[in-house]
């Protein structure tokens, strides 16, 4: 058994030795991609659940890393936020999102991730400031997207944080809402501006009741709050329907437009009046 054991905890070993090497090696690289400035932008779109008018964009990272491809931000973002990376890419983002939303026509928001660890950083406001002020883009038109659990880690910094942005005119929605263990906590705790449902509502809102009853839920909440509800991760127009039926405000997903490049007749389409 002794054998065994020592066998078990030497394979872990190098399984913690891989991975923390691995890790390692990613980080490498992405400050090689902050000073080659190797990141990019995509775009997907928003728009209004009732009309099918575009509201805005959000912002989301792309990365194409050496010799790896493609990787989401999903898994570099970890990475970038334990080696300090997440100040310069959250502030180039920032600053080449609002730069980007102030060409496009007046009414059209511009949303940004914004990452648990530049929550925890005061500089995050003067780094809001500027970006407004360097490329003249109204602050109604920027939103900042900030999830609960990222608000928790240290929810005083983070809230007064969020206070002195908003204090600002920029508005803040709450990301990925439904999936922390304290998300009406959280909404109780500061002023949001929109409640982006999280995806995981999206997949099985067509056949189960169950879900359908708490994205119904979620939406009387968000209507008594006086707080427009955005829902993630549309694909079908089965789900579209849902939404439509139960009165959501915006919706974000494949069936409305994929990340990408930012699609001017989108945003030069003259509204089309709801029937
Ligand atoms: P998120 O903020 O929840 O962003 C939405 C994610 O869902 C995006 O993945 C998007 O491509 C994907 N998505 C959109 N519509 C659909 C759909 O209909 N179906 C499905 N299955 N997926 C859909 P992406 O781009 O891989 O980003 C993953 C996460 O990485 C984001 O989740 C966000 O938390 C983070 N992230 C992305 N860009 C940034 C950034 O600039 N800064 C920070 N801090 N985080 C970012
Ligand atoms: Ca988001
Ligand atoms: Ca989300
Ligand atoms: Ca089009």
């Amino acid at each position: 058994a002794k054998a065994e054991f020592d066998r078990h905890i030497a394979y872990y070993e190098s399984e913690m030795d891989e991975h923390a090497r691995q890790r390692r090696a990613m980080a490498r690289d992405i400050w090689a991609a902050v000073e080659q400035g190797a990141f990019r932008l995509a775009y997907q779109v928003q728009k209004a659940v009732a009309t099918g008018e575009v509201t805005g964009y959000e912002v989301l990272l792309r990365w194409d890393r050496p010799l790896h491809g493609p990787v989401s931000p999903a898994d570099f973002i970890p990475v970038a936020e334990e080696c300090g990376a997440i100040t310069s890419i959250g502030d180039w983002v920032l600053r080449t999102a609002c730069r980007e939303a102030a060409r496009w026509p007046e009414p059209y928001k511009i949303a940004v991730n914004i990452s648990a660890l530049q929550l925890g950083q005061v500089e995050l406001v003067d780094t809001v400031r500027s970006a407004l002020l360097e490329s003249g883009l109204s602050p109604k038109r920027l939103e900042l997207e900030v999830t609960e659990t990222s608000i928790i880690t240290d929810k005083n910094r983070a809230l007064h944080i969020l206070r002195q942005i908003k204090a600002m005119g920029v508005s803040i929605a709450i990301d990925d809402f439904g999936t922390g263990y304290s998300s009406l906590d959280t909404l109780r705790s500061f002023p949001f501006d929109k409640i982006k449902l999280d995806r995981s509502f999206m997949q099985e809102v067509e056949q189960n009741e169950q879900s359908k009853a708490i994205v119904r839920a979620i939406l009387a909440l968000g209507r008594s709050l006086s707080v427009p509800v955005l829902a993630e991760g549309v694909e079908t127009m089965a789900q579209l329907e849902v939404l439509r039926a139960e009165g959501c405000n915006e919706a974000q997903g494949f069936l409305l437009g994929r990340p990408g490049a930012i699609d001017w007749d989108d945003l030069l389409e003259l509204p089309v009046a709801a029937n």
